[in-house]
Protein backbone atom coordinates (compact mmCIF):
# COMPACT_ATOMS: atom_id res chain seq x y z
CA UNK A 1 0.00 0.00 0.00
CA UNK A 2 2.91 2.37 1.21
CA UNK A 3 4.01 2.00 -2.77
CA UNK A 4 0.68 2.34 -4.06
CA UNK A 5 0.88 6.15 -4.40
CA UNK A 6 4.36 6.82 -5.81
CA UNK A 7 3.59 4.49 -8.39
CA UNK A 8 0.26 5.61 -9.34
CA UNK A 9 2.22 9.49 -10.01
CA UNK A 10 4.69 8.02 -11.72
CA UNK A 11 2.43 5.79 -14.08
CA UNK A 12 0.19 9.30 -14.52
CA UNK A 13 3.06 11.06 -15.31
CA UNK A 14 4.14 8.32 -18.37
CA UNK A 15 0.15 9.17 -19.37
CA UNK A 16 0.85 12.83 -19.24
CA UNK A 17 4.07 12.57 -21.21
CA UNK A 18 2.21 10.32 -23.90
CA UNK A 19 -0.31 12.96 -23.76
CA UNK A 20 1.98 16.32 -24.25
CA UNK A 21 3.48 14.13 -27.00
CA UNK A 22 0.80 13.50 -28.72
CA UNK A 23 -0.64 16.71 -28.21
CA UNK A 24 2.33 18.12 -30.22
CA UNK A 25 2.19 15.81 -32.97
CA UNK A 26 -1.92 17.35 -33.63
CA UNK A 27 -0.24 20.71 -33.02
CA UNK A 28 2.08 20.04 -36.35
CA UNK A 29 -0.99 20.52 -38.39
CA UNK A 30 -3.84 23.37 -38.35
CA UNK A 31 -6.43 20.79 -38.87
CA UNK A 32 -5.67 19.14 -35.48
CA UNK A 33 -3.73 22.12 -33.60
CA UNK A 34 -7.17 22.97 -31.85
CA UNK A 35 -7.46 19.52 -30.39
CA UNK A 36 -4.03 18.42 -30.17
CA UNK A 37 -3.79 21.68 -27.75
CA UNK A 38 -6.42 20.50 -25.69
CA UNK A 39 -4.57 16.85 -25.50
CA UNK A 40 -1.67 18.67 -23.94
CA UNK A 41 -3.80 21.05 -21.28
CA UNK A 42 -5.79 17.40 -20.50
CA UNK A 43 -1.99 15.86 -19.64
CA UNK A 44 -0.80 18.95 -17.69
CA UNK A 45 -4.06 18.61 -15.49
CA UNK A 46 -2.99 15.10 -14.81
CA UNK A 47 0.16 16.42 -14.00
CA UNK A 48 -0.59 18.76 -11.66
CA UNK A 49 -2.90 16.73 -10.13
CA UNK A 50 -0.32 14.04 -9.41
CA UNK A 51 2.29 15.82 -8.05
CA UNK A 52 -0.05 17.28 -5.68
CA UNK A 53 -0.65 14.03 -4.59
CA UNK A 54 3.06 13.73 -3.62
CA UNK A 55 3.92 13.04 -0.33
CA UNK A 56 6.50 15.50 -0.26
CA UNK A 57 3.94 18.44 -0.44
CA UNK A 58 4.16 20.11 2.65
CA UNK A 59 1.97 22.88 2.16
CA UNK A 60 -1.33 22.63 0.16
CA UNK A 61 -2.69 26.00 1.40
CA UNK A 62 0.31 27.96 -0.25
CA UNK A 63 0.10 26.03 -3.26
CA UNK A 64 -3.74 26.75 -3.91
CA UNK A 65 -3.13 30.09 -2.98
CA UNK A 66 -0.63 30.47 -5.71
CA UNK A 67 -2.70 28.62 -8.49
CA UNK A 68 -5.46 30.74 -7.30
CA UNK A 69 -3.70 34.10 -7.92
CA UNK A 70 -1.90 32.81 -11.08
CA UNK A 71 -4.93 31.61 -12.62
CA UNK A 72 -6.69 35.14 -11.84
CA UNK A 73 -3.62 37.30 -13.33
CA UNK A 74 -3.67 34.49 -16.20
CA UNK A 75 -7.11 34.63 -17.20
CA UNK A 76 -7.28 38.92 -16.88
CA UNK A 77 -3.94 38.68 -19.05
CA UNK A 78 -5.26 36.34 -21.40
CA UNK A 79 -8.44 38.24 -22.03
CA UNK A 80 -7.09 41.77 -22.53
CA UNK A 81 -4.09 40.85 -24.51
CA UNK A 82 -4.38 41.85 -28.17
CA UNK A 83 -3.10 39.17 -30.79
CA UNK A 84 -0.57 41.54 -32.45
CA UNK A 85 0.89 41.91 -28.77
CA UNK A 86 1.24 38.18 -28.49
CA UNK A 87 4.85 38.28 -29.06
CA UNK A 88 5.71 40.67 -25.78
CA UNK A 89 3.26 37.95 -23.91
CA UNK A 90 4.95 34.94 -25.12
CA UNK A 91 8.11 36.98 -23.78
CA UNK A 92 6.75 37.49 -20.38
CA UNK A 93 5.48 33.96 -20.21
CA UNK A 94 9.01 32.48 -21.05
CA UNK A 95 10.89 34.68 -18.32
CA UNK A 96 8.48 33.81 -16.00
CA UNK A 97 9.25 29.69 -16.51
CA UNK A 98 12.65 30.37 -16.49
CA UNK A 99 11.93 32.47 -12.93
CA UNK A 100 10.08 29.38 -12.02
CA UNK A 101 12.81 26.90 -12.53
CA UNK A 102 15.45 29.13 -11.02
CA UNK A 103 14.02 29.35 -7.99
CA UNK A 104 13.22 25.95 -7.80
CA UNK A 105 17.25 25.61 -7.50
CA UNK A 106 17.70 28.55 -5.29
CA UNK A 107 14.92 27.14 -2.83
CA UNK A 108 16.38 23.86 -2.78
CA UNK A 109 20.17 25.65 -1.78
CA UNK A 110 18.51 27.11 0.37
CA UNK A 111 16.85 24.21 1.74
CA UNK A 112 20.10 21.86 2.21
CA UNK A 113 22.31 24.65 3.56
CA UNK A 114 19.32 25.16 6.38
CA UNK A 115 19.42 21.51 7.24
CA UNK A 116 22.86 21.12 6.89
CA UNK A 117 22.85 18.69 4.71
CA UNK A 118 25.62 17.42 1.66
CA UNK A 119 24.93 18.36 -1.93
CA UNK A 120 25.35 15.68 -3.86
CA UNK A 121 27.57 16.45 -7.17
CA UNK A 122 24.79 15.89 -9.55
CA UNK A 123 22.36 17.99 -7.66
CA UNK A 124 24.89 20.19 -7.77
CA UNK A 125 25.43 21.00 -11.53
CA UNK A 126 21.65 20.99 -11.89
CA UNK A 127 21.29 23.41 -9.52
CA UNK A 128 24.08 25.30 -11.15
CA UNK A 129 22.71 24.80 -14.89
CA UNK A 130 19.52 25.70 -13.69
CA UNK A 131 20.31 28.88 -11.50
CA UNK A 132 22.21 29.93 -14.85
CA UNK A 133 19.62 29.28 -17.74
CA UNK A 134 16.55 30.18 -15.77
CA UNK A 135 18.66 33.46 -15.10
CA UNK A 136 19.59 34.44 -18.53
CA UNK A 137 15.65 33.05 -19.20
CA UNK A 138 14.06 35.22 -17.11
CA UNK A 139 15.96 38.46 -17.41
CA UNK A 140 16.86 38.04 -21.42
CA UNK A 141 12.57 37.53 -21.69
CA UNK A 142 11.94 40.79 -19.78
CA UNK A 143 14.09 43.15 -21.75
CA UNK A 144 12.88 41.26 -24.97
CA UNK A 145 9.32 42.03 -23.56
CA UNK A 146 10.25 45.56 -23.15
CA UNK A 147 11.82 45.75 -26.66
CA UNK A 148 8.96 44.58 -28.53
CA UNK A 149 6.48 46.72 -26.00
CA UNK A 150 8.14 49.59 -27.08
CA UNK A 151 9.37 50.49 -23.34
CA UNK A 152 13.35 50.45 -24.43
CA UNK A 153 14.50 51.07 -28.01
CA UNK A 154 13.98 48.01 -29.90
CA UNK A 155 17.24 48.71 -32.07
CA UNK A 156 20.73 46.49 -31.04
CA UNK A 157 22.03 48.42 -28.02
CA UNK A 158 26.08 47.84 -28.10
CA UNK A 159 29.12 49.58 -26.14
CA UNK A 160 32.75 49.51 -26.58
CA UNK A 161 34.32 46.57 -24.97
CA UNK A 162 30.98 44.51 -24.92
CA UNK A 163 32.36 40.98 -26.30
CA UNK A 164 35.33 41.35 -23.41
CA UNK A 165 33.00 42.40 -20.70
CA UNK A 166 30.04 38.81 -21.61
CA UNK A 167 33.61 36.95 -21.56
CA UNK A 168 34.36 38.49 -18.40
CA UNK A 169 30.78 37.78 -16.80
CA UNK A 170 30.46 33.91 -18.15
CA UNK A 171 34.40 33.66 -16.35
CA UNK A 172 32.91 34.52 -13.15
CA UNK A 173 30.02 32.45 -13.69
CA UNK A 174 32.23 29.60 -14.21
CA UNK A 175 34.97 30.09 -12.02
CA UNK A 176 32.25 30.73 -9.15
CA UNK A 177 30.79 27.25 -10.43
CA UNK A 178 33.69 25.61 -9.99
CA UNK A 179 34.10 27.09 -6.68
CA UNK A 180 30.93 25.43 -5.61
CA UNK A 181 31.14 22.40 -6.71
CA UNK A 182 34.88 22.13 -4.65
CA UNK A 183 32.92 23.67 -1.76
CA UNK A 184 28.95 23.44 -2.20
CA UNK A 185 27.86 25.36 0.95
CA UNK A 186 28.87 29.16 -0.21
CA UNK A 187 25.84 30.93 0.46
CA UNK A 188 27.63 34.49 -0.96
CA UNK A 189 29.23 32.79 -3.74
CA UNK A 190 25.98 30.84 -4.81
CA UNK A 191 23.80 34.67 -4.54
CA UNK A 192 27.12 35.75 -6.64
CA UNK A 193 26.27 32.97 -9.37
CA UNK A 194 23.15 34.13 -9.40
CA UNK A 195 23.41 37.52 -9.87
CA UNK A 196 25.69 37.02 -12.64
CA UNK A 197 23.58 34.88 -14.66
CA UNK A 198 20.56 37.48 -14.68
CA UNK A 199 23.09 40.00 -15.78
CA UNK A 200 24.44 37.71 -18.86
CA UNK A 201 20.68 37.30 -19.84
CA UNK A 202 20.36 41.35 -20.35
CA UNK A 203 23.98 40.80 -22.07
CA UNK A 204 22.33 38.27 -24.21
CA UNK A 205 19.78 40.43 -25.73
CA UNK A 206 20.84 43.56 -25.43
CA UNK A 207 22.67 43.62 -28.33
CA UNK A 208 19.58 41.67 -30.80
CA UNK A 209 16.58 43.83 -32.00
CA UNK A 210 14.89 44.46 -34.73
CA UNK A 211 13.36 41.74 -37.15
CA UNK A 212 16.13 39.02 -35.02
CA UNK A 213 13.57 39.41 -32.42
CA UNK A 214 11.11 36.68 -33.11
CA UNK A 215 14.03 34.37 -33.57
CA UNK A 216 15.10 35.75 -29.79
CA UNK A 217 11.86 35.24 -28.34
CA UNK A 218 11.79 31.88 -30.02
CA UNK A 219 15.19 30.47 -28.52
CA UNK A 220 14.09 32.02 -25.20
CA UNK A 221 11.38 29.56 -25.04
CA UNK A 222 13.52 26.80 -25.65
CA UNK A 223 15.60 27.89 -23.13
CA UNK A 224 12.53 28.30 -20.60
CA UNK A 225 12.24 24.35 -20.82
CA UNK A 226 15.82 23.29 -20.78
CA UNK A 227 15.72 24.84 -17.68
CA UNK A 228 12.63 23.29 -16.36
CA UNK A 229 14.44 20.44 -16.83
CA UNK A 230 17.48 21.55 -15.29
CA UNK A 231 14.69 21.69 -12.07
CA UNK A 232 13.33 18.44 -12.38
CA UNK A 233 17.01 17.17 -12.14
CA UNK A 234 17.54 19.27 -9.15
CA UNK A 235 14.40 17.92 -7.46
CA UNK A 236 14.38 14.60 -9.87
CA UNK A 237 10.94 14.86 -10.71
CA UNK A 238 10.25 12.93 -13.78
CA UNK A 239 7.23 15.18 -14.87
CA UNK A 240 9.36 18.75 -15.04
CA UNK A 241 12.43 16.53 -16.92
CA UNK A 242 10.28 15.26 -19.86
CA UNK A 243 7.63 18.14 -19.88
CA UNK A 244 10.84 20.98 -19.89
CA UNK A 245 13.10 18.60 -22.60
CA UNK A 246 9.61 18.83 -24.69
CA UNK A 247 9.77 22.59 -24.09
CA UNK A 248 13.44 22.74 -25.20
CA UNK A 249 13.57 20.39 -28.05
CA UNK A 250 9.92 22.24 -29.61
CA UNK A 251 11.64 25.79 -29.14
CA UNK A 252 15.03 24.66 -30.84
CA UNK A 253 13.00 23.42 -33.63
CA UNK A 254 10.55 26.47 -34.12
CA UNK A 255 14.26 28.46 -33.66
CA UNK A 256 15.56 26.73 -36.75
CA UNK A 257 12.32 27.73 -38.79
CA UNK A 258 12.41 30.87 -38.12
CA UNK A 259 15.94 31.21 -38.40
CA UNK A 260 15.82 29.54 -42.07
CA UNK A 261 12.34 31.80 -42.94
CA UNK A 262 14.56 34.73 -42.58
CA UNK A 263 17.63 33.10 -44.37
CA UNK A 264 19.90 33.74 -40.58
CA UNK A 265 22.04 31.47 -38.95
CA UNK A 266 21.44 31.49 -35.10
CA UNK A 267 24.92 32.58 -34.93
CA UNK A 268 24.39 35.67 -36.68
CA UNK A 269 21.38 36.46 -35.50
CA UNK A 270 23.22 36.15 -31.82
CA UNK A 271 26.52 37.31 -32.72
CA UNK A 272 26.05 40.30 -35.18
CA UNK A 273 24.00 43.70 -34.69
CA UNK A 274 21.33 42.77 -37.52
CA UNK A 275 18.73 44.83 -36.41
CA UNK A 276 20.57 48.18 -36.46
CA UNK A 277 20.99 48.04 -40.04
CA UNK A 278 16.98 47.60 -40.01
CA UNK A 279 16.07 50.69 -37.56
CA UNK A 280 18.19 52.97 -39.33
CA UNK A 281 17.61 51.59 -42.77
CA UNK A 282 13.45 52.78 -42.50
CA UNK A 283 14.34 56.62 -42.40
CA UNK A 284 17.51 55.66 -45.56
CA UNK A 285 15.00 53.70 -47.60
CA UNK A 286 12.15 56.24 -46.88
CA UNK A 287 14.14 58.92 -48.07
CA UNK A 288 15.20 56.64 -51.43
CA UNK A 289 12.26 56.34 -52.61
CA UNK A 290 10.73 59.73 -51.45
CA UNK A 291 9.69 61.06 -54.74
CA UNK A 292 8.19 58.18 -56.51
CA UNK A 293 4.81 57.92 -57.57
CA UNK A 294 2.17 55.87 -56.27
CA UNK A 295 -1.00 54.82 -58.03
CA UNK A 296 -3.97 54.67 -55.89
CA UNK A 297 -7.53 52.87 -56.80
CA UNK A 298 -10.93 53.13 -55.28
CA UNK A 299 -12.48 50.18 -53.87
CA UNK A 300 -14.51 50.44 -57.49
CA UNK A 301 -12.16 49.41 -59.44
CA UNK A 302 -10.23 47.06 -57.34
CA UNK A 303 -13.45 45.42 -56.77
CA UNK A 304 -13.25 45.30 -60.78
CA UNK A 305 -9.96 43.91 -60.82
CA UNK A 306 -10.66 40.43 -58.41
CA UNK A 307 -14.09 40.35 -59.71
CA UNK A 308 -12.80 39.71 -63.62
CA UNK A 309 -9.94 37.78 -62.58
CA UNK A 310 -9.42 33.89 -63.19
CA UNK A 311 -6.95 33.66 -59.91
CA UNK A 312 -6.22 35.52 -56.76
CA UNK A 313 -3.79 35.38 -54.21
CA UNK A 314 -4.48 37.07 -50.58
CA UNK A 315 -1.39 37.90 -48.97
CA UNK A 316 -1.87 38.95 -44.99
CA UNK A 317 0.03 40.64 -42.64
CA UNK A 318 0.35 41.91 -39.71
CA UNK A 319 -1.59 44.99 -41.00
CA UNK A 320 -4.54 42.35 -41.13
CA UNK A 321 -4.05 40.88 -37.71
CA UNK A 322 -4.25 44.53 -36.41
CA UNK A 323 -7.58 45.32 -37.91
CA UNK A 324 -8.81 42.31 -37.32
CA UNK A 325 -9.85 41.86 -40.57
CA UNK A 326 -9.99 38.11 -41.19
CA UNK A 327 -13.90 37.77 -41.38
CA UNK A 328 -14.02 39.99 -43.97
CA UNK A 329 -11.20 38.83 -45.79
CA UNK A 330 -13.12 35.14 -45.71
CA UNK A 331 -16.27 36.98 -47.03
CA UNK A 332 -14.33 38.46 -49.90
CA UNK A 333 -12.93 35.41 -50.94
CA UNK A 334 -16.17 33.62 -50.47
CA UNK A 335 -18.06 35.70 -52.64
CA UNK A 336 -14.99 36.12 -55.47
CA UNK A 337 -14.96 31.90 -55.75
CA UNK A 338 -18.92 32.34 -55.99
CA UNK A 339 -18.30 34.62 -59.13
CA UNK A 340 -15.76 31.45 -60.10
CA UNK A 341 -12.21 32.79 -59.58
CA UNK A 342 -10.05 30.53 -58.39
CA UNK A 343 -8.65 32.13 -54.58
CA UNK A 344 -5.26 30.57 -52.47
CA UNK A 345 -4.03 32.39 -49.50
CA UNK A 346 0.22 32.65 -49.37
CA UNK A 347 1.19 32.64 -45.83
CA UNK A 348 4.83 33.66 -44.93
CA UNK A 349 6.55 32.29 -42.34
CA UNK A 350 7.17 35.36 -40.40
CA UNK A 351 4.26 37.07 -41.47
CA UNK A 352 2.41 38.73 -38.57
CA UNK A 353 4.17 39.34 -35.30
CA UNK A 354 4.08 35.71 -33.85
CA UNK A 355 4.85 32.45 -35.52
CA UNK A 356 1.86 30.91 -37.11
CA UNK A 357 0.27 34.13 -36.46
CA UNK A 358 -1.78 34.24 -39.89
CA UNK A 359 -2.87 30.58 -40.25
CA UNK A 360 -4.59 31.14 -36.71
CA UNK A 361 -6.20 34.53 -37.65
CA UNK A 362 -7.69 32.66 -40.84
CA UNK A 363 -8.18 29.12 -39.27
CA UNK A 364 -10.14 31.66 -36.13
CA UNK A 365 -12.53 32.70 -39.63
CA UNK A 366 -13.07 29.40 -41.17
CA UNK A 367 -11.01 29.68 -44.05
CA UNK A 368 -10.74 26.08 -45.45
CA UNK A 369 -6.83 24.71 -44.70
CA UNK A 370 -6.60 23.48 -48.30
CA UNK A 371 -6.64 27.08 -49.71
CA UNK A 372 -3.95 27.95 -47.87
CA UNK A 373 -0.05 28.06 -49.46
CA UNK A 374 2.81 28.13 -47.80
CA UNK A 375 6.06 29.98 -49.69
CA UNK A 376 7.50 27.51 -51.04
CA UNK A 377 4.42 26.31 -52.58
CA UNK A 378 2.99 29.28 -53.87
CA UNK A 379 5.94 31.35 -55.11
CA UNK A 380 6.15 29.26 -58.23
CA UNK A 381 2.53 30.05 -58.75
CA UNK A 382 2.89 33.98 -58.72
CA UNK A 383 3.04 34.22 -62.42
CA UNK A 384 -0.14 32.63 -62.95
CA UNK A 385 -2.22 34.96 -61.09
CA UNK A 386 -4.03 37.77 -62.35
CA UNK A 387 -4.38 39.51 -59.05
CA UNK A 388 -1.78 39.43 -56.08
CA UNK A 389 -4.08 41.13 -52.89
CA UNK A 390 -1.80 42.57 -50.60
CA UNK A 391 -3.64 42.99 -47.03
CA UNK A 392 -1.39 44.50 -44.68
CA UNK A 393 1.76 42.76 -45.42
CA UNK A 394 4.81 44.64 -46.16
CA UNK A 395 8.06 43.30 -45.27
CA UNK A 396 7.13 39.68 -46.46
CA UNK A 397 6.75 41.08 -49.86
CA UNK A 398 9.46 43.34 -50.21
CA UNK A 399 11.44 42.84 -53.44
CA UNK A 400 14.95 44.73 -51.91
CA UNK A 401 15.10 41.32 -49.86
CA UNK A 402 16.38 39.72 -53.27
CA UNK A 403 17.65 42.62 -55.05
CA UNK A 404 19.20 44.94 -52.74
CA UNK A 405 22.40 44.14 -51.33
CA UNK A 406 22.46 46.51 -48.57
CA UNK A 407 18.68 46.33 -47.56
CA UNK A 408 18.71 44.78 -43.82
CA UNK A 409 16.18 41.98 -44.95
CA UNK A 410 18.47 41.35 -47.64
CA UNK A 411 18.35 37.24 -48.23
CA UNK A 412 15.38 36.86 -46.46
CA UNK A 413 12.79 34.72 -48.70
CA UNK A 414 9.62 37.13 -49.71
CA UNK A 415 6.53 35.85 -50.73
CA UNK A 416 6.78 37.13 -54.98
CA UNK A 417 3.59 38.93 -55.22
CA UNK A 418 5.54 41.68 -58.01
CA UNK A 419 5.56 38.29 -60.66
CA UNK A 420 2.00 38.20 -60.20
CA UNK A 421 0.11 40.09 -63.47
CA UNK A 422 -1.51 43.03 -61.22
CA UNK A 423 -0.68 43.72 -57.34
CA UNK A 424 -3.58 45.54 -55.09
CA UNK A 425 -1.94 46.54 -52.08
CA UNK A 426 -4.55 47.37 -48.85
CA UNK A 427 -2.81 49.60 -46.51
CA UNK A 428 -3.06 52.54 -44.71
CA UNK A 429 -0.50 54.99 -45.67
CA UNK A 430 3.47 54.41 -46.66
CA UNK A 431 4.83 53.66 -43.72
CA UNK A 432 7.50 51.14 -43.32
CA UNK A 433 6.81 47.85 -41.69
CA UNK A 434 8.56 45.88 -38.70
CA UNK A 435 11.79 46.16 -40.49
CA UNK A 436 11.61 49.54 -40.89
CA UNK A 437 12.56 49.80 -45.02
CA UNK A 438 11.10 51.58 -47.52
CA UNK A 439 8.95 49.15 -50.44
CA UNK A 440 9.87 48.84 -54.01
CA UNK A 441 6.91 47.28 -54.65
CA UNK A 442 4.86 49.73 -54.04
CA UNK A 443 6.03 52.49 -56.27
CA UNK A 444 5.76 49.09 -59.21
CA UNK A 445 3.30 49.89 -62.66
CA UNK A 446 1.77 46.79 -62.29
CA UNK A 447 1.14 47.66 -58.26
CA UNK A 448 -1.77 49.90 -57.20
CA UNK A 449 -2.48 50.78 -53.68
CA UNK A 450 -5.69 50.64 -51.74
CA UNK A 451 -5.48 53.29 -49.28
CA UNK A 452 -7.08 52.38 -45.81
CA UNK A 453 -7.25 50.56 -43.07
CA UNK A 454 -7.71 46.53 -44.09
CA UNK A 455 -11.31 45.61 -42.34
CA UNK A 456 -13.01 49.00 -44.03
CA UNK A 457 -11.49 48.43 -47.56
CA UNK A 458 -12.19 44.61 -47.41
CA UNK A 459 -15.60 45.63 -46.59
CA UNK A 460 -15.32 47.80 -49.32
CA UNK A 461 -14.26 45.41 -51.96
CA UNK A 462 -17.30 42.69 -50.82
CA UNK A 463 -19.68 44.98 -51.23
CA UNK A 464 -18.49 46.22 -54.69
CA UNK A 465 -17.65 42.71 -55.69
CA UNK A 466 -21.15 41.86 -55.18
CA UNK A 467 -22.57 44.51 -57.44
CA UNK A 468 -20.46 43.35 -60.44
P1 LIG B 1 4.97 44.49 -41.58
O1 LIG B 1 5.17 44.74 -40.15
O2 LIG B 1 6.16 44.47 -42.47
O3 LIG B 1 3.98 45.59 -42.22
C1 LIG B 1 2.71 45.75 -41.77
C2 LIG B 1 2.05 46.85 -42.56
O4 LIG B 1 0.67 46.87 -42.17
C3 LIG B 1 2.58 48.24 -42.26
O5 LIG B 1 3.41 48.70 -43.31
C4 LIG B 1 1.33 49.10 -42.06
O6 LIG B 1 1.33 50.18 -43.01
C5 LIG B 1 0.18 48.17 -42.35
N1 LIG B 1 -0.94 48.35 -41.42
C6 LIG B 1 -0.91 48.61 -40.10
N2 LIG B 1 -2.15 48.73 -39.62
C7 LIG B 1 -2.99 48.52 -40.66
C8 LIG B 1 -4.40 48.50 -40.79
N3 LIG B 1 -5.21 48.72 -39.76
N4 LIG B 1 -4.92 48.26 -42.02
C9 LIG B 1 -4.12 48.04 -43.09
N5 LIG B 1 -2.77 48.05 -43.01
C10 LIG B 1 -2.22 48.29 -41.81
O7 LIG B 1 4.12 43.14 -41.70
P2 LIG B 1 4.45 41.77 -42.40
O8 LIG B 1 3.40 40.85 -41.92
O9 LIG B 1 4.66 41.96 -43.87
O10 LIG B 1 5.86 41.35 -41.83
C11 LIG B 1 6.06 40.95 -40.48
C12 LIG B 1 7.30 41.59 -39.92
O11 LIG B 1 7.29 41.41 -38.50
C13 LIG B 1 8.57 40.98 -40.46
O12 LIG B 1 9.56 41.95 -40.56
C14 LIG B 1 8.94 39.97 -39.34
O13 LIG B 1 10.32 39.69 -39.31
C15 LIG B 1 8.49 40.73 -38.11
N6 LIG B 1 8.18 39.91 -36.95
C16 LIG B 1 7.56 38.72 -37.12
C17 LIG B 1 7.27 37.93 -36.05
C18 LIG B 1 6.65 36.59 -36.26
O14 LIG B 1 6.91 35.69 -35.48
N7 LIG B 1 5.79 36.45 -37.27
C19 LIG B 1 7.56 38.38 -34.66
C20 LIG B 1 8.14 39.71 -34.58
C21 LIG B 1 8.44 40.42 -35.71
P3 LIG B 1 0.41 51.47 -42.76
O15 LIG B 1 0.76 51.99 -41.41
O16 LIG B 1 0.79 52.39 -43.88
O17 LIG B 1 -1.01 51.04 -42.84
Amino acid sequence: MSDFIPTGIQLTYLVAASLFILGLKKLGSPATARNGNLVAAVGMLLAIVATMLDQKVLNYEMILLGLAIGSVIGAIVAYKVQMTEMPQMVGLLNGLGGAASALVAVAEFWRLLDHGEAIPLDVNISMLLDVLIGGVTFTGSFLAFAKLQGLISGSPITFPLQQPFNLLLLGAYIAGSAYLIVSPHSLPVFLGVVAVSLVLGVMFVIPIGGGDMPVVISLLNSLSGIAAAAAGFVVMNNMLIIAGALVGASGLILTEIMCKAMNRSLFSVLFSAFGSASASGGAAGGGSAIDQTVRSIDPEEGAMMLGYARSVVIVPGYGMAVAQAQHSVRELSDQLERMGVDVKYAIHPVAGRMPGHMNVLLAEANVPYTQLYDMEDINPQFEQADVALVIGANDVVNPAARSDVNSPIYGMPILEVDRAKQTIVIKRGMSTGFAGVDNELFYKDKTTMLFGSAKDMVAKLVSEVKQL
